[in-house]
């Protein structure tokens, strides 16, 4: 399998940031090298897949099956 590795410095090694970027409504969770902060991706702070299965539960609805 391959290893994933960061496009700017090439080590491995990635963690999550929250990140408030400039006139955004909410914030972001940034994911990152840990070596030297270059940006790997992105994805919204109030996970939208988190939202949409506590939604569901709430419903009585199972989404698994
Ligand atoms: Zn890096």
């Amino acid at each position: 399998m391959a290893v994933s590795c960061c496009p700017r410095c090439g080590k491995t090694g990635f963690e999550l940031k929250e990140y408030k970027v400039e006139g955004a409504a909410h914030l972001y969770t940034l994911i990152q090298c840990v070596w030297c902060g270059a940006v790997v991706g992105t994805h919204e702070y109030a996970h939208l897949g988190k939202l949409i299965y506590k939604l569901a539960r709430k419903l009585g609805v199972d989404l698994d099956s």
